[in-house]
């Protein structure tokens, strides 16, 4: 099917589904389904040289956590993941934070108490100790102070490797998203622990102060048990977030089980669920789905959107990425089952 019409039926699907008692009818007909959203940071100052799809208003993730949590059941992750395996109930949607940013504690806190819904925050075990962040960070700090165009010509003076050369003027003239590219090749074509050196390199000739950066931007370790003690699940996002399919398996285990054995040691988190850093098919690969087993994690979510059924795999569950452009209609029919449904009848509308 042609993707614009694909993209015009999932969108009249959803406004069908969401508008009418459509919703209830899917919801009794479909698998009874867990539905975890995915978030970074609501926005407040400290966050405000982050990139746009990080972000969601509070006034946007109330509206979406109030129509769920008045038909559905909140949950947490891991807990989620094991009412599913019951045969009854109402279906589930949980709200996961990732990498543990400092609003989740002055922002969100008071927001998802007063909605009375419960939340699972991904912990990245590394900025906990207040001194370091991982490259992207510095990468969008950086952005603010200077042309993307800049940061790669002095990446590329900084490695062997002379990048910038293929990221000229004419991919600008060409309308190409130049800081789209330069990302996706730091992430995933050139070395981890090269791009982590120059990048820092580049950070602190441009004024950056990191541990000052850590402090304003994450969550510390008091943060991080305030949220545990209000009951939010706390789970494992590796100890500095890699894409892990770049590493090697030794590095995947100082990565998995490092960050997992420093949360529950430091914090005395029960650690039971894990996020692969940045969640693509191919940011993990088989190796880090074992160790995600190995650590000891009951099941591990993806950043592929979808609901999740009892007969998911655990190790891959899917979770839907929000930010303030979500769209309530969409997350509704996806929530219902709508489109869980119409791919047992063979109309896959799936983005
Ligand atoms: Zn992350």
């Amino acid at each position: 099917m042609k993707h614009r019409l694909k993209m015009f039926l999932r969108e009249s699907v959803a406004r069908l589904v969401y508008h009418t008692p459509l919703w209830r009818l899917c919801d009794l007909l479909a698998p009874r389904r867990l539905l975890v959203l995915a978030g970074h940071c609501v926005e407040a100052p400290s966050n405000a040289f982050l990139a746009p799809e990080m972000k969601i208003r509070e006034e946007t993730l109330e509206e979406l956590l109030s129509w769920l949590q008045r038909r559905f059941q909140a949950t947490r992750v891991a807990e989620g993941w094991a009412q599913l395996q019951g045969s009854s109930g109402k279906s589930l949607f949980a709200l996961s934070m990732d990498d543990g940013y400092r609003d989740n504690l002055t922002h969100l806190l008071p927001l998802t108490e007063r909605l009375d819904v419960p939340v699972t925050i991904y912990l990245e075990s590394r900025p906990l100790e207040g001194e370091k962040v991982n490259w992207m960070h510095k990468f969008f700090w950086l952005l603010e102070r200077m042309e993307v165009t800049k940061i790669g010509h002095r990446y590329g003076e900084l490695t062997k490797i002379e990048r910038d050369d293929i990221l000229t003027n004419q991919i600008v003239a060409a309308g190409i998203d130049v800081v789209y590219l330069w990302k996706k090749m730091l992430k995933y074509d050139v070395d981890p622990l090269e791009r982590d050196r120059v990048m820092d390199l580049i950070y602190v000739e441009a004024g950056g102060e990191e541990a000052a950066l850590c402090a304003d931007l994450y969550l510390d370790k008091d943060g991080a048990r305030s949220l545990a003690k209000a009951g939010w699940e706390l789970g494992g996002h590796t100890v500095s977030h890699h894409s892990v399919s770049t590493l090697d398996e030794d590095a995947q285990r100082r990565e998995i089980i490092g960050g997992r054995e420093a949360l529950i040691s430091e914090l005395g988190a029960g650690c039971e669920s894990f996020a692969y850093p940045f969640g693509r098919r191919w940011d993990f690969d088989e190796t880090s789905v074992s160790l995600a087993r190995e650590a000891g994690f009951e099941c591990a979510v993806t950043t592929h959107a979808g609901v999740n059924t009892k007969a998911s795999d655990a190790y891959r569950l899917n979770r839907w990425m929000i930010d303030d452009s979500v769209k309530l209609h969409l997350v509704a029919a996806e929530m219902c089952g709508a489109f869980l449904l119409l791919r047992k009848l063979g109309l896959d509308l799936s983005e």
